[in-house]
């Protein structure tokens, strides 16, 4: 059986955890700390966070935008639900804005169209770990003073050019970035997030909420020679990441160069390959992005069953995913309409005509053959 991703863990990470587990600190504590050090390093961000997960960091994110009930987000419908569904905890509405569908990010040239005085912010996604135009995006944010949050999910290990020079995602280009530890992501650490931004008050105040707003963390008071009392000083939330999840996201970050190496030198394999097939429709990087190929995308030719593709990949051992859902199509987005009143065509074909193709760092060029050569097979049938 050939999967779609395989986590890339070893004794290093389980030796990690039970160095935590042994130590008596269990949950946010010094290796919390030591891992959003080596995050903000990575990315160049002056402050990390970690968090619970990337729903979390996106729920608190926006909540740093000052997103509240009667506001409106710009996003994209065309991403995993947890995008639209944290501009909703904040009691605000998703406005969903179409994709381009040659790189499956959002189009920037319908930004002009859709805001409106209720928009409140920009939560742009780079899907499948594709850098979205930020310099598009945020130089349409700034000129109406808009934050923008970078829903970077998929994206670490990822680059996009700032005036010629190579940054990593989440350094950030806009005002705050998230990111996921879910085994889907290429650093995993079962469930866990993180947030990076350059503002120093909104990082406090991440610190702050993640742990019920509570204004002497109980790391303090182990170490405090004298009592001291807490006060809640806002409504909190319990967001924390464990000390045992930090130390195996520690030990990810360190393979996270050689994964991303090897992603793309198995998508460079897959793309050389598969232009061979007609009428499949590749993944277009630009030439100022650089992606980790979190997912591997495909646009199978019109007229050509979907399921049916897949099911028989399936049979042949080959595991797919069919591309990136719309969220507006979902029971619990019938609710209200919450497209843009541009049309969400780009987003719903990129869902109905796309599948993903197995891509784990193990995989070997035989490995890649089977599913180049199943695909063409079955295409051709
Ligand atoms: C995976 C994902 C999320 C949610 O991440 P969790 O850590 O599972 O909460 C959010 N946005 C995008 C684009 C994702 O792919």
């Amino acid at each position: 059986m050939i999967p779609i991703i395989k986590p890339v863990v070893g004794q290093e990470e389980a030796d990690a955890a039970a160095r935590v587990i042994l130590s008596g600190w269990l949950t946010q504590g010094p290796e919390v700390a030591a891992f959003e050090g080596e995050l903000a390093s990575f990315t160049g961000a002056k402050h990390a966070c970690a968090v619970s997960n990337c729903t979390t960091a996106l729920h608190l994110a926006l909540r740093a935008c000052g997103v509240g009930p009667g506001d409106d987000v710009l996003t994209v419908s065309h991403s995993f639900i947890a995008t639209a569904n944290a501009v909703r905890y904040l009691g605000a509405r998703p406005v969903f804005i179409d994709i381009d569908p040659q790189t499956y990010n959002l189009d920037p040239e319908l930004l002009p169209r859709v805001i409106t005085p209720r928009t409140k912010a920009i939560l742009c996604v780079h899907q499948m770990g594709l850098p979205c135009p930020l310099p598009a995006i945020v130089a349409f944010a700034r000129e109406r003073g808009l934050p923008v949050v970078e829903d970077a999910a998929c994206a670490i290990g990822s680059e996009v050019a700032r005036d010629g020079v190579w940054e990593r995602i989440g350094r950030p280009y806009g005002d705050v970035a998230v990111f996921s530890f879910h085994p889907r992501k290429l650093v995993m650490t079962g469930d866990g997030g993180m947030i990076t931004t350059n503002h120093s008050e909104w990082d406090r105040k991440f610190r702050l909420w993640r742990q019920h707003s509570m204004s002497v963390p109980d790391t303090v008071r182990h170490h405090s020679a004298s009592i001291v009392f807490e006060n809640y000083t806002e409504l909190g939330f319990n967001y924390r990441l464990t000390d045992v999840q930090a130390a195996i996201g520690r030990v990810q970050l360190r393979r996270l160069p050689a994964i991303v190496a090897r992603r793309r030198e198995l998508a460079g394999h897959y793309l050389k390959q598969l232009a061979s097939i007609p009428r499949l429709g590749l993944p277009h990087e630009p030439p100022w992005a650089r992606t980790n190929w979190q997912s591997f995308c495909v646009r199978l030719p019109d007229g050509i069953d979907q399921v049916g593709v897949m099911q028989q990949m399936l049979d042949a051992g080959i595991a797919t995913r069919r591309g990136i859902m719309c969220s507006h199509r979902e029971p619990a987005y019938q609710i209200e309409p919450w497209d843009a009143g541009v049309g969400l065509g780009q987003s719903e074909r990129a869902t109905d005509r796309c599948i993903l193709l197995p891509l784990y760092h193990q995989m070997t060029e035989a490995d890649l053959n089977l599913v180049i050569n199943r695909l063409a097979a079955v295409l051709s049938a």
